[in-house]
């Protein structure tokens, strides 16, 4: 459904064994693949002897197991979350009471804006909202560890509390869902926000790292120039939206009907709720009239 984006499909980690996937960083996948998780949630584990891991992933004894196994001997000092979803944060509990390491984090689930009357959160099974870090992070503070240090990179939009995070020395990115190298990444209001996601992605195409390890999919290389194709698909979806309202007013089932050629039908819901999230950056850019609020039901025009 977007052939201007250089996806890479490929994948050929098995679940829950550890592996070297970049200098100073192993890996270990859960076993959750799934349509919005593709494989399985990549938990990153950062240096040797004292570690630090980076998204432990969904509450599954079978992954935290395999987890702490691959660090057995090693010291945990640190815990980073990129972002409050079902399959990345749940395992911190159980990962820190093993450990005893600190929690860092942008800070608890939260919306993007306040919901509308009668609105419903769609997407409330998919958000962990009892997680709460031991440590905040502001957008640039760093975290330092025994041979790795960890800039955190606000990056709001798939969700508000969203962190990417540089590894310095490794001259690389943990990208979270921000930024998959297998998909584009999900942004639904009321939990996600289509402006800020386009703000973090022009935020992380003028940083130079090469290399992004993701929430789901194999790394990815060359990353401004993907980061650089990730802009061009929205906009190009953004045109296409105006395209089609340009023909006349239309609701969103119809819109996602002109704009996402050849969906998979499971992600109907979420190419819904991306309209809606494109639709609510326009109207608040006075591009896109709707009456009242953006909203799920709503009819839409150029204003
Ligand atoms: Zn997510």
């Amino acid at each position: 459904m977007s052939d201007d984006i250089p996806f890479d499909k490929s994948f050929d980690l098995e679940p829950d064994r550890v592996r070297d996937i970049a200098p100073g960083v192993r890996v270990v996948v859960a076993n959750n693949l799934g349509p919005f998780t593709f494989k399985g949630t990549m938990s990153y584990i950062i240096g040797r002897g004292k570690v630090a891991i980076l998204d432990p992933g969904p509450d599954d004894d079978v992954h935290i197991a395999a987890l702490l196994d691959a660090v057995r001997g090693e010291t945990v000092t640190a815990i980073f979350v990129t972002h409050t979803h079902r399959d990345h944060s749940p395992a911190v509990p159980k990962v820190k009471a093993a450990t005893g390491a600190t929690v860092y984090a942008q800070g608890p689930h939260r919306l993007a804006r306040p919901l509308f009357i009668g609105e419903t959160r769609r997407l409330d099974a998919s958000a962990d909202t009892g997680f709460r870090p031991d440590t905040t992070l502001a957008d640039s503070e760093v975290v330092r560890g025994d041979g790795w240090t960890l800039e955190a990179i606000a990056t709001p939009g798939h969700t508000t509390n969203h962190m990417a995070f540089a590894f310095r020395e490794a001259d690389l990115v943990f990208a979270g869902d921000h930024v998959m190298g297998w998909s584009t990444t999900i942004v639904a209001p009321p939990d996600g926000a289509m402006s800020d996601y386009m703000a973090s992605l022009h935020k992380l195409a003028r940083r130079a790292e090469p290399l992004y390890l993701s929430g789901h999919g194999m790394p990815i290389r060359d990353a401004p120039r993907y980061v650089q194709s990730l802009i061009r698909h929205r906009q190009g979806r953004e045109a296409s939206i105006l395209h089609r309202l340009g023909k006349g007013a239309a609701d969103i089932p119809t819109l996602v009907k002109a704009i996402y050629i050849g969906l998979d039908p499971r992600l109907t819901g979420a190419a819904a709720l991306s309209t809606l999230a494109h639709l609510e950056d326009l109207v608040a850019r006075g591009v896109v009239a709707t009456d009242g609020p953006p909203s799920i039901a709503g009819v839409y025009r150029l204003a």
